[in-house]
């Protein structure tokens, strides 16, 4: 019998009839809880979740996160227990949920802070890298139902596109989801621009096509020529994003733009990319200097690939990018591209490890800007200039982010504004971070909505309320407590404070 999960299965790399079941039973699950819930577009909830579940298949993720794709709204929506998720689903289900509602639950408090928060929250609660997979495609299928939604709202959640995921996704080198979330959140916040610019590529592809196809042909002979007997073709126009950027880059001027047409030639092995290569040289007239090799130096999210700009026969100017199945793959997926389905993700993956390498360009690190005023290291100035020649934005060093994780977390207020703390801080400190006022008035805390003791030490994502009394003091048991430098001065001056007046 034909139930609507079957295509999640057949999307999912070669699913067992365990998987199977468990698909099924999760679908059943959440259509049961959201029951005749709708969303904006009038389509019965259970689309969304769907939807969701089949890009995560489609990515080649595992079982759970594909489950927990399909539960993601259950606890927010309905009344639906973290407990019994767990109880049906296993622990790695109930986590993975937990993880994207706590997610969900940011509010909205102005973009600057906004974005911060949120960047800052997804590093504290996504210690496990499929917490914000599961994430960006929820994100992907919001933007694609957005005009459903009130205007307001819709800038609102196209700015945060913009500022949040865009910057993941591309971290993460999820080159397919990147392009597709610019994309869609400039044709919210840039109308205007969006179809104008849509419109220059479309009359360039058509103008340019029987062209780009001669191309093809020239090249496929060529290679077979010169003895690479497995390949394939596939071309490529630029996305509407980041040509629009590269427009503006050189001034306006198209003819200045080369890769605005790729033609990818891929190939089995590393060996025979670079004999491609010869070959692709040896048809056309490369341009000067724009020989790139990411298979020697990998870009920092991780694409291999090698690259070429050329003039065909016809005239037209094309970016030719060499790369084998296992780099395409990579291109297109990212991170996705390393879960190994039968084994599962590797404990970089889920450990926390992978935030370390990624944490510099999801937080807004800047490098090398003049203000800051200390000289910078050779290897950092070096490195600067290398990532600044691929022309991408993500500055990104990894001894920097484990310098700064290795000392940082994240721990939230129950309003969702993100207190950043050093690692073996407690409820004391967090009181005093919030303010002195604050501190100096505790009367106990709550920590993920349980009372706590007040040398209960925090961990990354837990959220914070802090109990006052305005007649309240601090203690002096509480300097042991405190670990922050800031936290100790305040309590002192206040234990001060407060002799003297008895005195
Ligand atoms: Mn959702």
């Amino acid at each position: 019998m034909v139930h609507p999960s079957d295509a999640i299965v057949a999307a999912m790399r070669s699913p067992s009839t365990e998987d199977k079941d468990t698909v099924r039973r999760a679908y059943d699950f959440a259509e049961q809880a959201h029951g005749a819930e709708l969303r904006k577009s009038g389509e019965p909830y259970i689309v969304h979740p769907h939807a969701i579940a089949l890009y995560l298949a489609r990515l080649g993720m595992d079982r759970d996160t594909v489950v927990a794709g399909i539960l993601h709204d259950t606890t927010e929506d309905t009344d639906t227990s973290p407990e019994e998720i767990e109880k049906e689903f296993g622990p790695t289900v109930r986590f993975l949920v937990d993880s994207v509602t706590k997610l969900s639950k940011l509010k909205y408090r102005g973009l600057e802070r906004h974005v911060e928060s949120m960047r800052r929250l997804l590093v504290a609660t996504a210690s496990d890298i499929r917490v914000i997979i599961i994430k960006l495609m929820d994100r992907l299928h919001n933007m694609e139902t957005l005009e459903f939604l009130p205007e307001e709202k819709r800038g609102r959640i196209a700015l945060e596109t913009r500022e949040v995921y865009v910057p993941i996704a591309e971290r993460l080198g999820i080159g397919v989801i990147k392009a597709q979330l610019e994309d869609l959140a400039m044709k919210t916040l840039d109308s205007e621009k969006y179809q104008e610019t849509a419109a220059f590529l479309k009359e360039q592809s058509e103008t340019t096509k029987d062209a780009l196809e001669d191309a093809k042909s020239e090249l496929r002979k060529a290679l077979v020529a010169g003895g690479i007997r497995t390949f394939r073709l596939e071309s490529r126009t630029k996305n509407v994003h980041s040509f629009a950027k590269k427009l503006a880059k050189k001034g306006g001027d198209a003819t200045l733009v080369y890769d605005i047409f790729a033609i990818r030639v891929i190939v089995p092995s590393i060996e025979d990319c670079y004999r491609a290569l010869g070959v692709v040289h040896a048809l056309w007239r490369p341009m000067l200097g724009r020989v790139r090799d990411y298979i020697a130096a990998p870009k920092p999210n991780g694409y291999r690939s090698l690259h070429t700009t050329i003039i065909t026969r016809r005239k037209i100017t094309a970016e030719i990018q060499i790369r084998s199945e296992e780099m395409q793959r990579g291109a297109q997926f990212g991170v996705a591209a390393h879960f190994n389905y039968k084994r599962g993700m590797s404990e970089f993956f889920t450990s926390g490890e992978w935030i370390k390498s990624f944490l510099p360009s999801l937080m807004k690190f800047q490098l090398g800007t003049p203000e800051s005023g200390t000289p910078k290291p050779r290897w950092l100035t070096d490195l600067v200039e290398a990532t600044r020649e691929d022309d991408e934005e993500g500055v990104f060093q990894k001894t920097l982010a484990e310098d700064f994780l290795a000392e940082r977390m994240f721990v939230f207020t129950p309003k969702g504004d993100v207190i950043d703390l050093p690692v073996d801080a407690t409820v004391v400190d967090f009181a005093y971070a919030i303010h002195s006022d604050v501190g100096n008035s505790m009367i106990g805390a709550k920590v993920d909505g349980k009372m706590v003791s007040l040398d209960t030490v925090l961990k990354n994502g837990d959220i914070v309320e802090v109990l006052t009394k305005k007649s309240a003091k601090p203690s002096k048991k509480w300097l042991a407590y405190a670990k922050t430098a800031s936290a100790k001065h305040h309590i002192r001056s206040s234990l001060a404070k407060h002799r003297k007046s008895e005195a």
